[in-house]
């Protein structure tokens, strides 16, 4: 760990009034879940089909078998627990330090570890819904409707409300106004390789942006402090 970065993030931590979190996948590895891009992810593993063509728009439309069995087997972690990133985040909302989460993830875990605002870009397990009457399911509910779920209301298809590839992101103007406001702005645990996420950084207009990232990413140069670390480990710490 370099205890000089880290000394200066505790200080902007400490001073902060109106934080920002802005996190990807790599905030729930240590939960359990893995990544999309990091070493164990899901794009270093072989389907017959590329993750981004399974899950898309059209893919879900088209061979809706394979894509709820990719889902199931690899986007749903029904055990997975808030780690000591979520927890940290919730406990500074809380006491009033930070303003918002924006998140990539669509696990859920935030809210689990009680942060109330929470901006998600793109979408949650959690909530799901039938695309011919608009009934809503839980992820539990939506397992216990066959292979592909099947409506008992209307026989309609379930679909997560989940982004899917082709679709548009979510909360956009939320997510923009808080990292707007923020007075430190933390971007952690994403590649900021998926566009336009990457591009929200921009936005920032002041001069505490930190980024926490196990690997270099594309956007290192713009942070007034990058620490390439594991996020527990910083966490722990904070
Ligand atoms: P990504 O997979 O592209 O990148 C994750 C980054 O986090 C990698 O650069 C990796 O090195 C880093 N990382 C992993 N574990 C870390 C740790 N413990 N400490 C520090 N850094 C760590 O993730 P992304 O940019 O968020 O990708 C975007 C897409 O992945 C999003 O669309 C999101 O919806 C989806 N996704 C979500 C989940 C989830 O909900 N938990 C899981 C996998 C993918």
């Amino acid at each position: 760990m370099d205890e000089q970065k880290l000394k200066k993030l505790q200080g902007w931590v400490e001073e902060a009034r109106r934080m920002v979190f802005f996190g990807g996948a790599g905030v729930s590895t240590e939960s359990g879940i893995p990544d999309f891009r990091g070493e164990d992810g899901l794009y270093r593993q072989r389907y017959a089909y590329p993750p981004e063509t399974i899950i898309s728009h059209s893919f879900y439309v088209h061979h809706p078998e394979i894509f709820f069995d990719f889902y199931r087997n690899r986007m749903l972690y029904p055990n997975a627990k808030p780690n000591i990133v979520h927890r940290k985040l919730a406990q500074w909302e809380k006491e009033g330090k930070l303003l918002a989460v924006v998140t990539q993830n669509i696990d859920g875990l935030h809210q689990m570890a009680g942060s109330q605002n929470v901006y998600e870009l793109h979408g949650s397990v959690h909530r799901n819904t039938c695309q011919k009457c608009g009934a809503r399911y839980t992820m539990e509910e939506l397992l216990t409707l066959g292979d592909v779920p099947k409506c008992p209301k209307c026989g309609g298809r379930g679909k997560p409300d989940v982004v899917l590839y082709e679709e548009g992101l979510d909360n956009l103007t939320g997510a923009l106004d808080a990292i707007r406001r923020a007075d430190l702005l933390i971007v952690a645990g994403t590649s900021l390789t998926v566009y336009p996420a990457a591009a929200f950084l921009d936005e920032y207009p002041g001069n505490r942006l930190v980024l926490i990232n196990k690997t270099e990413t594309p956007r290192d140069d713009i942070a007034n402090l990058a620490l390439h670390e594991k996020l527990g480990e910083v966490f722990e710490r904070l």
